[in-house]
C-alpha cells in the first residue's frame, strides 16, 4: 500500500475511465479499486458483454480506443459484419479483439465462475493490477421506458441513439443484488472514496441502489469525494440530460451533488458552474472549483491530483 492507502473509485464508462487513467498515473494501480456498474451489462449472440468493467479494464491496460471512449484500440470489425448476415443485426459493436473477451467471459461464468472472479483474471491477463469489481455479481439490468415501451439501457443508448424522451428508468434486480465479494469492505477500509464524473442515473445510482453500498459510503471514514459529469448545464458526452430530466431533476451539478449529499464530503465541479458553489455548500457539500473537462493525459492528471488534495 503506497502512503495514500487504497483509492477506490465508483465508476461507469467513459468519463470514469478518463479519470482512472489519470489517477493510475498518479497513485499505484495496486492501490486502486474500481466499482464498477454491471446495470449496462447485456446478452448478445449468446455472449455477457459488461461494457463499463471492460472501459475500465482496457483503460487501466493502456488499450482503449482513446478516440472512441470504449472498445480496444485498432480493432476491426469482421466478425460484427459475418453476424450481422446471419442475424440481421448488429447494433452493439463489438469488435474482433473485444470478442475474444466476451467469449473468455462467458465461457467461465458457465463454468460457474463470478463475475467478480471472472473480472480478475481478465485484469491478470491483461495486466491491470487494479482491483476491478462488479458492483455485483447478481442479474441486474438498467430499464428505460419511453413512450415506444420499457427497454435494456443499451437499446435505449446505442440502438435508439440515446434520441427519446425518457419517462422512467428501473433497476431490475435492485431489490435482490447484494454487493459483489469486497465491495462493501473497498469502501469501509479506503483512505479515500472517488465518484467518477460518469452518468449520475444510470451509472452511479445504479451502483448506489444495490442494497449495503451507500450505507458503507455514508460509513466508511474515507474523504469521499466526487466529480461533475455536468458542466454548464450539459453532459460532457451521453444522454445524462436527458435521463435527469426524466427523472424530475434539473440538469446542473447541484443537482448531481444533491443526489449523492447524504455521503459526498467534497465534490469539484468546472469553473463555469463557480456560480452553483454556495448552492451546493448549503447541502452540507464542501466544494472545489477546477478545470474539470479531461481532453489531454494531462488533463486526466491535474484532475486526479485535485481529487487526490481535495
Ligand atoms: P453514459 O452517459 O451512459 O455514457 O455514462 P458514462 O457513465 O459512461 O459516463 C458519461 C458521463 O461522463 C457523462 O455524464 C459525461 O458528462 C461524463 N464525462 C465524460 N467525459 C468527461 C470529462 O472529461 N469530464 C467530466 N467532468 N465528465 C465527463
Amino acid at each position: 500500500m503506497g502512503e495514500l492507502g487504497v483509492i477506490t473509485a465508483l465508476a461507469g464508462g467513459v468519463g470514469a475511465a478518463k479519470l482512472l487513467t489519470g489517477l493510475a498515473k498518479t497513485v499505484s494501480q495496486k492501490d486502486m479499486v474500481v466499482i464498477g456498474n454491471t446495470g449496462d451489462d447485456i446478452e448478445l449472440y449468446g455472449l455477457h458483454i459488461s461494457p463499463d468493467l471492460d472501459i475500465a479494464a482496457y483503460s487501466l491496460a493502456g488499450v482503449v480506443d482513446e478516440a472512441k471512449g470504449w472498445g480496444i484500440s485498432g480493432d476491426t470489425f469482421h466478425c460484427l459484419d459475418e453476424l450481422k448476415r446471419y442475424t440481421g443485426f448488429g447494433w452493439f459493436n463489438v469488435g474482433d479483439r473485444d470478442l475474444a473477451t466476451h467469449i473468455y467471459r462467458t465461457n467461465l461464468l458457465r463454468q460457474g465462475y463470478t463475475l467478480t472472479e471472472v473480472t480478475q483474471k481478465i485484469c491478470a491477463a491483461l495486466g491491470v493490477t487494479a482491483k476491478i469489481l462488479p458492483m455485483t455479481d447478481n442479474k441486474f439490468e438498467t430499464r428505460i421506458t419511453t413512450k415506444d415501451g420499457t427497454m435494456h439501457f443499451e437499446e435505449y443508448m446505442v440502438k435508439r441513439g440515446a434520441k427519446d424522451e425518457v419517462l422512467n428508468v428501473e433497476f431490475f434486480g435492485a431489490e435482490t443484488a447484494k454487493p459483489a465479494a469486497g465491495v462493501t469492505e473497498a469502501i469501509a477500509e479506503a483512505e479515500r472514496v472517488v465518484v467518477c464524473p460518469s452518468n449520475p442515473v444510470v451509472s452511479i445510482s445504479t451502483i448506489l441502489s444495490v442494497k449495503g453500498i451507500r450505507e458503507a459510503l455514508r460509513e466508511t471514514a474515507a474523504g469521499v469525494v466526487g466529480v461533475s459529469p455536468i458542466i454548464g448545464g450539459l453532459p460532457v458526452k451521453g444522454p445524462a440530460d436527458k435521463l435527469l430530466r426524466g427523472l424530475g431533476r434539473e440538469v446542473s451539478a447541484f443537482s448531481v451533488a444533491e443526489m449523492y449529499a447524504d455521503f459526498l464530503d467534497f465534490f469539484i465541479i468546472d469553473r463555469v458552474d463557480a456560480a452553483e458553489k454556495s448552492r451546493i455548500e448549503k447541502l452540507g457539500v464542501s466544494v472545489k472549483v477546477a478545470d474539470i473537462v479531461m481532453r489531454s493525459l494531462e488533463d486526466k492528471v491535474r484532475l486526479a491530483n485535485t481529487v487526490l488534495q481535495a
